[in-house]
């Protein structure tokens, strides 16, 4: 028990009626049992709940939502804190900013910009955290032209290990602010952040559905396609098994498509021109249309609602045809993989996703030509396993063509090191050092302090 520990918002305990709720991830297959669960109700209370951690030798795991729960690992001797009370909202629809406290999900931000004409750098599930969305990166629908939202972010607040209450910005703690946008959790616990967002009147947007036996055919148009894309262009190539949910429309309960997503930042006319080839191939429903960026938050259908499920993950240098043909017969329509694998998501990489912009955070540019992401909801262990086992058969035919991992997509206990280059990795552990010395903050991804600091840190 955390005795002693008086805030104005809540601490849950495993004995407690509501714990169920209070630590539940939105992979329902990770249970996070930490000492307890801890809401601030403001900045106030976090800082006394930081100092209380450090004075009783508890670790801290910062967290939002809990949708990347998954590589914490274990929670012994850790407080999770958990700031989705913290929900200020506002918006500067003249300057184009916008200020939210920490535990805000893109839902609520989304549809006001879109009325102003403007949109920020949200990715595919408007129930996403803004806060470990921005502090690890950030792939969106606009991402190919505008880069990660962490690099849009302008001032990110938070409370570090010694409890001190810092406003982090290029101009004040610069070291810290740098670290912050891409080294995730692992410098304090963010209590509010501030991001640029973009004039977007209207976005031509939409998905063509293909029935899943031309998936082949459809991946492999879609990446002949890639290099003639430009910037303002954002696809996907998904597979998708839709459950076979009442709540679902007909042509979509139970069905299995490949499908052609994408956002252009132009007119009509232009975006049919880019996608004509996939157009021509005769989609069975194709959703494209201008539409207002608010649009952009129910595109990718990505569940509302905690589920069972397991990932795997991989940025590709490129996608040979040689590679689509192999991923197809481990989860195309020819292979024995059923509907096993919920989706099966290739995203277009490249762009300003590549390009370091001046004054970037560690996460500056992901590697890459094509990302690939696949999940499975799995009622049971057996069939997590059975899915873990097609999801490493792809992971492994991917392999020789491995550029790296985009951190936010990895869902489970990994090796932090391996998503940064050598220095920028020794950078962030001197900045940590400095910051929290004792390595009281557990990001999902972890980041040790350095032993020493170099002169120049
Ligand atoms: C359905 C779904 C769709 C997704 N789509 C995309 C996408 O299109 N593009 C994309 O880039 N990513 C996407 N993601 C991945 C997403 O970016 C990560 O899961 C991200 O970490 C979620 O942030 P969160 O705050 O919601 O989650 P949390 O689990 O709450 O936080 C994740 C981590 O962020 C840090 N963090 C969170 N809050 C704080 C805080 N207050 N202080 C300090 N650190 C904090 C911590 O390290 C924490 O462990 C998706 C995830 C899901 C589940």
């Amino acid at each position: 028990m955390l005795t002693e520990l008086n805030i104005k918002g809540r601490i849950v305990y495993p004995s407690d009626p509501d714990w169920d709720t209070a630590h539940e991830a939105f992979n329902t297959r990770v249970d996070q049992r930490p000492e307890a669960m801890v809401f601030p109700a403001d900045e106030a209370d976090v800082v006394t709940i930081v100092n209380y951690a450090r004075q009783h030798g508890l670790r801290v795991a910062p967290q939002a939502t809990a949708h990347n729960a998954g590589p914490l690992g274990a929670l012994d001797g850790t407080i999770v804190v958990q700031t989705s009370d913290m929900q200020n909202v506002s918006i500067d629809p003249v300057a184009h900013r916008v200020r939210v406290g920490s535990g805000v999900k893109w839902e609520k931000v989304a549809p006001q910009l879109s009325d102003y004409g403007l949109a920020g750098l949200h990715g595919s599930s408007p129930d996403v955290g803004i806060a470990g969305y921005s502090l690890g990166g950030g792939i969106g629908w606009l991402a190919r032209k505008y880069g990660m939202q962490t690099n849009s972010v302008t001032a990110i607040e938070l409370v570090t290990s010694y409890g001190q209450f810092i406003r982090a910005t290029a101009q004040n703690h610069p070291d810290l602010f740098w670290a912050l946008r891409g080294g995730g959790g692992n410098f304090g616990v963010v209590t509010a952040i501030e991001f640029a967002v973009y004039p977007v009147e209207e976005i031509y947007s939409g998905a063509m559905f293909f029935p899943f036996e031309r998936a082949s055919e459809v991946l492999h148009t879609w990446r002949e396609l890639l290099p003639t894309f430009p910037d303002e262009l954002m696809t996907w190539a998904n597979i998708l098994h839709f459950p076979p949910l009442p709540e679902l429309p007909d042509q979509f309960r139970g069905q299995s498509y490949a499908i052609v997503m994408g956002a252009f930042l132009g007119e009509e006319a232009e975006g049919r021109e880019v996608l004509r080839r996939i157009r021509d191939l005769g989609p069975a429903i194709d959703t494209f249309a201008m539409n207002p960026p608010s649009e952009l938050a129910e595109l990718a259908m990505d569940p509302p609602d905690p589920l069972p499920a397991t990932s795997g993950h991989e940025l590709l240098e490129e996608l040979p045809a040689s590679l689509i043909d192999e991923l197809m017969s481990i989860a195309g329509p020819e292979s024995d993989s059923g509907n096993s694998l919920t989706l099966f998501n290739l995203r277009h990489m490249g762009g300003a996703l590549a390009r370091k912009s001046p004054g970037a955070g560690a996460r500056a540019t992901l590697p890459g030509e094509v990302s690939l992401f696949t999940l499975a909801v799995v009622e049971d262990d057996a069939a997590a396993r059975a899915a873990d086992e097609r999801i490493a058969r792809l992971i492994s035919a991917a392999q020789p063509y491995r550029a790296g991992e985009y951190p936010n997509f990895v869902e489970e206990p990994a090796d932090a090191s391996a998503f940064f280059d050598a220095e920028t990795w020794q950078r962030l552990r001197e900045v940590k050092a400095l910051y929290d010395p004792q390595d009281m903050f557990k990001g999902n991804h972890h980041v040790p302090p350095a032993e020493r600091i170099r002169q120049a840190a």
